[in-house]
């Protein structure tokens, strides 16, 4: 459990961050969500002291984090920002096994958690631990980015953005990916964002920031049905529109006879899901199937002529 306690901090005497106080169990994804400058990313690093409150304290399992020498604390914490930061001239299993070639894991160690943690994200460790970041897609960097900042099983992961960089679709699909990884793990995250529509998705607890203060934190069905002042309220409604319609078409309208690789997505998938998958895996098409038997496939080209054709 991480207890958040009366935490601030001031810069030339304004509160960044001001008495933000809150509980995060074990186990759980709480999303820190709130407009640019209102104090989410100071309030992160003060988690892992790469910002020192100027008061109030975090507590993790009980123990203050001010007891806890700054190098060590950041051992057991991993940490991802926006861009997946991969070393450009180091392998995909060099870059994942980073942080635990650190910590003096043996090589068999290392090479079994790297393998554990790329076919967790769909990716086949044959085909691409040896490959480097210039040889993969967006989105297989950005996987791989997540990957590594998870190796060390550490007992916290703060990710700052980590999806912010990627095209709406493909964040869709990452968030997705986040969340199952996170649930196998049992992984405690807190993740900032910007974007509503992300907190409702990846949250357990949403915790919205407003000008240095926390206004209000709850499930993400709390946050919709009774935003606590105008400014969540406003925030809830702006999320985003435009791929609405893709998400209420299902794909069962544009399969085709066919083959795909990869894992099947239902007939009462959305388009919108569909799309993702193809953007994400770097696939053409989706095998789709109806209770367990395959029936076609959706094609990327079929869902854009749609996406065109109802613009
Ligand atoms: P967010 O991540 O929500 O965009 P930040 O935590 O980065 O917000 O910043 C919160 C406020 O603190 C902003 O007004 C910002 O200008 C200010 N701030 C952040 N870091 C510093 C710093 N090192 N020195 C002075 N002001 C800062
Ligand atoms: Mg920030």
């Amino acid at each position: 459990m991480i207890e958040i306690d009366r935490i601030t901090r001031l810069y030339n005497g304004v509160p960044a961050v001001d008495a933000v106080t809150m509980t995060v169990e074990t186990g759980t994804v709480t999303v820190i969500v709130g407009t640019s400058g209102s104090g989410k990313t100071t309030l992160l690093r003060m988690i892992n002291r790469l910002e020192e409150p100027s008061s109030g304290e975090v507590r993790i399992n009980g123990e203050s984090t001010l007891t806890i020498k700054p190098h060590i604390l950041r051992r057991r914490i991993g940490y991802a920002i926006q861009g997946h930061g991969l070393f450009p001239h180091h392998t995909v299993a060099r870059n994942i096994g980073a942080v635990p070639e650190l910590l003096n894991w043996s090589a068999d160690k290392i090479s079994a958690r790297v393998d554990e943690l790329l076919r967790l994200f769909s990716m086949e460790p044959a085909t691409f631990r040896n490959r480097y970041p210039g040889e993969l897609s967006g989105g297989q960097q950005q996987r791989v980015g997540v990957a590594r900042a998870l190796a060390s099983r550490p007992d916290l992961l703060l990710m700052d953005e980590p999806f912010g960089a990627l095209d709406p679709v493909i964040r869709t699909r990452a968030q997705d990916d986040l969340r199952r990884i996170q649930k196998q793990l049992g992984s405690t995250i807190i993740l900032v964002t910007h974007d509503m529509e992300e907190a409702i998705r990846l949250a357990d607890r949403v915790a919205v920031m407003d000008s240095g203060q926390l206004v209000q934190h709850g499930t993400p069905a709390e946050i919709i049905t009774r935003p606590a002042t105008e400014f969540v309220a406003d925030m809830v409604g702006r999320v985003e529109r435009p791929l609405r319609l893709l998400s209420l078409v299902p794909v069962s309208e544009l399969v085709e006879e066919g083959v795909a690789e990869g894992e099947a997505l239902p007939v009462d998938a959305s388009l919108r899901d569909a799309l993702s998958v193809c953007l994400w895996t770097g696939r053409a098409a989706v095998p789709v199937e109806q209770d367990g038997v395959l029936v076609g496939r959706v094609t990327f080209e079929a869902i854009r002529a749609r996406a065109r054709a109802h613009p």
